[in-house]
């Protein structure tokens, strides 16, 4: 077993619906305490244009190193919050951290949204809060969102997505290809763009028809007028095949890993695609 405390350290993947009643209770209360400290860090991974592979944006991920268990996977301590009401304060502070280190640069940033939080009066007015504490512009901001929050209440989905959009502000959707996706009811919602979920790309490679099938995607979102992004991309391979399917932007391992703002900056400063 892992020692216990110290610094950063592994303890293994503990998968989001394993964890127990009472696992989830003690991550709730250590949870609570680290929003109370400030101590959800962000990391950045960069999103390239699929033609130049410059980078032109940066998804901001939640990192949590608890005091007991190391690294918690994200996909654990953001359905814990959800359940134990800190999502709201979570995203907030991601989202303050992320638009501070994204004003400082001249890319655009995209933040997680979890299904519940824009159908929260006051999710708005901490936006437009943030937006004018960090000077990001709103139009450099990108939020993503899942088929669960158009699932919650599809009428009013369409309402409140055109009012965050009226703040100048993206919105794309997350994990496209996962779900319901009813192409009638997509038709309809105010979208900036689509994020096909990166488990598609684990079907596609390797099959005979994934290029079609890559091309049919990106059509589909022509035809809603969205250009899409792929995620998970982690080879070259991967990475032509998108691209000649149409994807616009790109975005996985291939083209880097999630890291520190310093760090991004850093490459920032000479935004040229990786040595390969
Ligand atoms: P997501 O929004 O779809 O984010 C992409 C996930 O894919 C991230 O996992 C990222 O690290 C991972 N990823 C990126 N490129 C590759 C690749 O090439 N290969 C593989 N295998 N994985 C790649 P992460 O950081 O563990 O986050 C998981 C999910 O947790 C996110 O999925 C998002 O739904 C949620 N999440 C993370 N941060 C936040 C947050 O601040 N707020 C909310 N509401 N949800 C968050
Ligand atoms: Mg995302
Ligand atoms: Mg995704
Ligand atoms: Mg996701």
């Amino acid at each position: 077993a892992a020692k216990a405390g110290g610094k950063r350290q592994w303890r293994g993947y503990e998968p989001a619906m394993d964890a127990g009643r009472d696992t989830r209770h003690q991550i709730a209360v250590e949870l609570r305490a680290a929003l109370q400290q400030d101590a959800i860090d962000v990391c950045f991974q960069p999103i390239v244009d699929a033609r130049s592979e410059h980078i032109v944006a940066a998804e901001a991920l939640a990192r949590w190193t608890s005091p007991t268990r190391g690294m918690v996977d994200p996909a654990l301590f953001i359905s814990v919050a959800e359940e134990a009401g800190l999502i709201s304060e979570l995203t907030r502070q991601v989202m303050r951290k992320a638009a501070r280190a994204a004003a400082k640069w001249d890319i655009s940033i995209a933040v997680n949204l979890s299904a519940a939080e824009a159908w929260d009066a006051r999710f708005a007015d901490s936006l437009l809060a943030i937006l004018a504490d960090s000077g990001l512009p709103a139009n450099r901001l990108e939020l993503e969102i899942t088929e669960g929050f158009l699932l919650r209440d599809a009428d009013n989905a369409r309402e409140i997505l055109s009012e965050l959009r009226a703040l100048g502000v993206k919105v794309a959707l997350d994990d496209f290809g996962t779900g319901f996706a009813s192409l009638t009811y997509l038709r309809k919602l105010p979208l900036d763009r689509l994020k096909l979920t990166r488990e598609f790309l684990g079907e596609i490679v390797g099959e005979d028809n994934s290029r079609s099938l890559a091309a049919a995607i990106v059509q589909l979102g022509d035809s809603l007028g969205l250009p899409v992004t792929a995620e998970g991309v982690e080879t070259a391979e991967q990475a032509a095949l998108l691209r000649d399917a149409g994807c616009t932007r790109l975005q996985g391992w291939y083209y880097g890993k999630p890291v520190a703002a310093a760090h991004l900056t850093r490459r920032l400063k000479q935004n040229v695609a990786p040595a390969v």
